[in-house]
């Protein structure tokens, strides 16, 4: 079922287009599994050892408000009723209620008989006792005119809005713990992301390359293949540090690289950057180091992580399975010339003036030349993290 959707008036036709697409591609892969528009739902048939994938894929996927599991079976009463004895035999409760509806006129039985048939077989059955307004486990039956459908669980899917819906961005990867989080939130807003890495190379080795990359086929999960482009900014931040960035290198560092993905943006036709910043969590993430950063990008920047506690993006990043990577070591290529201690407080000029020194527009150029385009293979549901290939 879509959530958001039903509020989207005019656009609706267009984002159900999409999130059909969204789940075509998803489900491509997780076996043998039918896919079907039914009003404001969609109906995924699939054998029952498919069943879990399924799941997995279908409430993760952005868009997607519930997830119900439910038995296909011939549409006749009893056989609902059967069903429903079998699925309410495992679970513990007491009370029950029976939502049944019949959802087309030509099954024979109205909504009301259909759920006090299958409601006496299971108080019979299994001595449950029925509870209309609150009870303790909900039993759907759904009737058509060629088949029915009982379920007793409701999932809660991701909600948000279908990937693509919204327009396209780049999110800055770094390989840490944050830029895919705020990634996916984004992709939860209907962003469909591309992504820019700045490794230390070729003044350090590959390995956050290996992970940016890691990263990024994981988050393919929730919008299909993605773009990746890996720069080699060694010798940029070298360059930086011997014009005399001082202090103010880290910030020297962000400018550049906002500056650098801001062209690969426009190139690509992405509408905004994402990083994963969170206001005061580290020295060049005060209010006004975020500000002077921005000043940077001719493109809106967007730092959905801004108002969260590391913890709770910690919780989310193990939810959505990036946390294992993000904690791989690499030699990070902002600590390599970091200076001892960070400014927390600068007026944009000086680092003007050094952009100016050390003609900022072709350094640019040359290191978006230099940038390495992958496309990482999206992991499937269930599928092991790629990075302990890449560790
Ligand atoms: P993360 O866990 O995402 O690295 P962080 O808390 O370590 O975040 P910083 O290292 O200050 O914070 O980085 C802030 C943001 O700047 C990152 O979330 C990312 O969007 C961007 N960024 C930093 N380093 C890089 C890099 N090497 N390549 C691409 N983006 C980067
Ligand atoms: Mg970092």
């Amino acid at each position: 079922m879509f959530g958001e959707l039903a509020l989207k008036g005019r656009k609706r036709a267009s984002f159900a287009t999409a999130l059909e697409r969204n789940l075509r591609r998803a489900l491509r892969g997780a076996g043998r599994v039918k896919l079907h528009r039914r009003g404001s739902s969609f109906l995924a048939i699939a054998p029952p050892h498919v069943l879990p994938r399924v799941l997995e894929i279908t409430t993760e996927l952005p868009g997607l408000s519930v997830v119900q599991p439910a038995l296909r079976l011939e549409p006749a009463a009893a056989h609902a009723s059967r069903a429903a004895v079998e699925l309410l035999r495992g679970v513990a409760a007491r009370s029950f209620a029976v939502r049944a509806r019949r959802r087309e006129k030509t099954f024979p039985i109205s909504s009301m008989d259909l759920a006090r048939a299958v409601g006496a077989e299971v108080k019979d059955e299994l001595g449950l006792s029925v509870d209309l307004t609150s009870p303790e486990v909900e039993l759907h039956v759904d009737a058509y005119e060629r088949e029915l459908f009982v379920s007793v669980d409701r999932l809660r899917g991701a909600g948000g809005l279908p990937v693509g819906t919204s327009g396209r961005a780049l999110v800055l990867l770094s390989g840490g713990i944050d830029s895919p989080v705020a990634a996916y939130r984004m992709m939860k807003r209907g962003l469909r992301c591309d992504f820019v890495h700045f490794s230390g190379q070729p003044l350090t080795g590959p390995e956050s390359a290996y992970k940016a990359y890691a990263l990024v086929a994981r988050l393919g999960r929730y919008q299909g293949r993605s773009r990746l482009f890996v720069v080699p900014f060694g010798l940029a931040q070298r360059l930086l540090a011997s014009s005399g960035a001082g202090r103010l290198q880290v910030l020297a560092q962000r400018r550049l690289m906002v500056r650098v993905a801001d062209a690969l943006a426009r190139h690509e036709q992405c509408e905004a950057l994402v990083t994963g910043d969170s206001l005061g969590q580290v020295a060049s993430q005060t209010l006004r180091n975020l500000e002077v950063v921005q000043g940077a990008s001719s493109l809106p920047l967007l730092r959905p992580l801004l108002d969260r506690d590391k913890s709770e993006i910690i919780d989310e990043a193990q939810r959505l399975g990036t946390f294992e990577t993000s904690i791989l070591p690499d030699e990070d290529c902002c600590t390599l010339l970091a200076p001892r201690r960070a400014v927390t407080w600068t007026e944009p000029e000086p680092l003007i003036e050094l952009e100016r020194r050390l003609d900022v527009d072709t350094v640019v150029e040359r290191l978006v030349g230099q940038a390495v385009i992958m496309w990482p293979r999206p992991q499937r549901a269930g599928e092991r993290e790629p990075a302990s290939a890449a560790a």
